[in-house]
């Protein structure tokens, strides 16, 4: 059986580092806002390339706190448009509309699955306030042009890099792209922790101060609350299991890549479709997205064959119940993406024979 995700293994390739850091933890009797907190977030600022980081509870919460923070600000209001690619994973959309913001769907590029900056343009009205880049399937979405947009109309670029630890572009990180970013640590992330777990990463020290408060019940003098904040703090076991896993990030991206590389000089039938090609530096392949007219047919042939995939994401949030404002909505491209995509086993454990029996699989498919 080929996986497609394999926690167990992925956190026992780094076992025994990881099993010393929780002990350590365990050990110190100090679980909350302590000194593997303070490492972590010191670190994975560095990584990034930002002035700060704030650990948080998890992913949305990151993104929530973000916008929250704008509006605490005063740097947004509610109502404002937030630009937001619509076959984004629905944590990007429930950010916004949690903070009253009004989300405004814009189509991807099919040969990239990333927002399209052309789209992007058109959609600017006067009361876009922010871009909110989802580096999707771990592939960097910023382009120079989507940045010159964000400066001429004076948006707030924030980036969700939930699925993109350690991707570059040039000689920087994604998450030090825009004023601000979310990370997530859910445990299936390329950056996971044993549980949940989230990081803002900002240059904006005020940003950074307002997060730090509003995910500590509002405050940041011990029983002075500026915010009506919430508790949503990042625990010392899950930071120093972090820690550990930064340090291994970029050799475990490498091995994603490897991968990656493989499906793509191997992968050749008439009926599936690969995205374009990028630089690997540029693509940590959190997901290995392929495109397939016949996607469900293609799915059962493979799971016959004992190989698992999975669909990132089988409904695309305007077709959410949670939504229904949305339902008529035509998004043609990211209908398409939806009905189409299939997620081939990717990780820093699959091993390239595994990957090769998936390319030899597909490639004999006869449907
Ligand atoms: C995982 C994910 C999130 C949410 O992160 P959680 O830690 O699960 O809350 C947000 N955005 C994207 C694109 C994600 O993939």
């Amino acid at each position: 059986m080929i996986k497609f995700l394999d926690l167990k293994a992925t956190t026992a390739l780094h076992g025994a580092e990881i099993q010393q850091a929780v002990s350590d933890v365990v050990q110190s009797g100090w679980y909350l806002q302590g000194e593997a907190n303070r490492q972590f977030e010191e670190h994975y600022a560095r990584f990034v390339g930002t002035r700060h980081c704030v650990g948080v509870a998890n992913g949305l919460d990151a993104l929530i706190w973000i916008y929250r923070a704008y509006l605490e600000l005063g740097l947004m209001h509610p109502g404002d448009e937030v630009i937001v690619p619509a076959n984004t994973y629905i944590a990007s959309i429930l950010a916004l509309t949690e903070n009253g913001l009004t989300p405004v769907l814009v189509e991807p590029r099919l040969d990239t699955l990333e927002l399209d900056d052309a789209q992007v343009a058109a959609a600017i009205t006067p009361r876009t306030r922010s871009v909110l880049l989802v580096h999707l399937y771990g592939r960097c979405a910023y382009t120079e042009r989507l940045g010159e947009l964000c400066r001429e109309h004076h948006l707030l670029l924030v980036e969700d890099n939930a699925q993109a630890h350690g991707c570059r572009y040039g000689a920087l990180r994604t998450g030090s792209l825009g004023h601000a970013s979310a990370h997530s640590f859910y445990p299936g992330k390329n950056l996971g922790a044993l549980g949940d777990g989230g990081a803002v990463t900002t240059d904006d020290e005020a940003l950074a101060e307002c997060i730090r408060a509003l995910a500590n019940y509002g405050s940041r003098k011990k029983y002075v609350f500026k915010y009506r904040g919430r508790n949503s703090r990042l625990d010392e076991i899950q930071a120093a299991v972090l820690d550990v896993k930064l340090r291994h990030l970029d050799a475990d991206n490498a091995h994603r890549q490897a991968v990656a590389n493989y499906y793509y000089d191997h992968l050749r039938h008439p009926l599936v479709r690969l995205p374009e090609r990028l630089a690997d530096a540029q693509n940590v392949y959190h997901i290995f997205p392929v495109l397939c007219s016949r996607r469900d047919e293609l799915q059962a042939y493979l799971a016959e064959h004992d190989v698992q995939t999975l669909i990132h994401y089988p409904i695309p949030p305007h077709k959410q119940e949670c939504y229904k404002e949305w339902n008529d909505l035509s998004l043609p491209v990211t209908e398409q993406i939806h009905s189409q995509e299939l997620s081939l086993p990717i990780s820093s454990v699959l091993t390239l024979d595994d990957a090769a029996r998936v390319a030899e699989l597909i490639n004999n498919w006869k449907p």
